[in-house]
């Protein structure tokens, strides 16, 4: 698998610390993943530094910004909303966040910056900035939301409803996650032909089933400039693994950010700060060619 990794992002070359871990350098040294050899054994490689040529599919929360005790509470860091533009330029514009917030909230978070976005797990997209958007779901998540209401009798847990799915956060709650997922299935019962339940961290999304993010990729992937491009998807959640599958199934980099190890994705990085130095430590532009040269 490293050597794959390796071939993957190119350059690399490997080591072998004194406690069997493999490290592959790249370039940002600063900038660690992690993952398992096919005999078992860790590896730790750093990430590529962005090419030119990528599509670049970035998650918010978890993997841009750091989880918070609430949604509402999380911090954006000062120099995020430069070093997101910096990036989307370096890929001439190909650059999306695929997240399960709402597009609303995305835009109300990084403003002023607007980007493409695909909002609620793929239930809405933006294909470009100046773009209005455009629902992927007409399925009404209003019925979901009166059968789930009575969870929120139980402190600390509380329902956002986003309009094409809603999510069921229990982050402040002393609950047990296995039972308040037994709970929502059960109440769900009535509508389990129409949605799906992604398990977060200390999260239940609910969104329409055949919408995903991998749906998201696959759309932005359809159209100028991300077409033709190399998919690259980062983040942190199981609901990322969707799309993690859609970038591998084309040939892409699947990184996975933070201590959650999947088998969908072909590299790892430790965590949002780590991501934010990957996103800042950008290759220098191309100089211009002189004419006479
Ligand atoms: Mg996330």
């Amino acid at each position: 698998m490293l050597t794959e990794l390796s071939q993957r992002q190119g350059r690399a070359s490997t080591r072998r610390a004194p406690e069997g871990v493999i490290f592959a350098t790249v370039g940002v040294s600063s900038c660690y993943c992690r993952g398992m050899t096919e005999n078992g054994v860790e590896s730790l490689a750093s990430v590529a530094p962005i090419s030119r040529n990528w599509a670049l599919f970035l998650d918010l929360d978890g993997t841009l910004l750091d989880i918070a005790p609430s949604p509402e509470s999380v911090q954006i860091p000062k120099t995020l909303r430069r070093d997101l533009e910096r990036a989307g330029e370096a890929v001439n514009g190909a650059l999306a966040l695929v997240s399960g917030r709402s597009i609303e909230t995305i835009d109300r978070l990084l403003a002023p910056l607007r980007l493409p976005a695909a909002g609620q797990h793929g239930a809405e997209i933006r294909y470009a900035r100046e773009d209005s958007v455009t629902l992927c779901s007409r399925v009404d998540l209003g019925e979901a939301r009166r059968l789930l209401t009575p969870v929120t009798g139980i402190p600390g847990v509380v329902i956002e409803y986003k309009g094409a799915s809603l999510a069921v956060h229990y982050r402040r709650a002393h609950t047990n996650g296995e039972h308040l997922h037994a709970w929502i299935v059960g109440a769900l019962t009535p509508l389990a032909a129409e949605l799906e339940i992604l398990r977060g961290r200390r999260v239940f999304d609910i969104k329409p089933r055949g919408i995903s993010k991998a749906t998201a990729v696959e759309r932005f992937m359809a159209r100028s400039p991300f077409r033709g491009r190399l998919p690259v998807f980062v983040g942190d959640d199981k609901t990322d693994e969707d799309g993690f599958r859609a970038v591998t199934a084309l040939g892409g980099i699947a990184i996975q950010v933070g201590p959650n190890h999947s088998t969908a994705a072909t590299s790892w990085i430790e965590g949002p700060a780590a991501v934010r130095r990957w996103l800042r430590a950008l290759p220098a532009p191309r100089m211009p060619v002189a004419a006479n040269s």
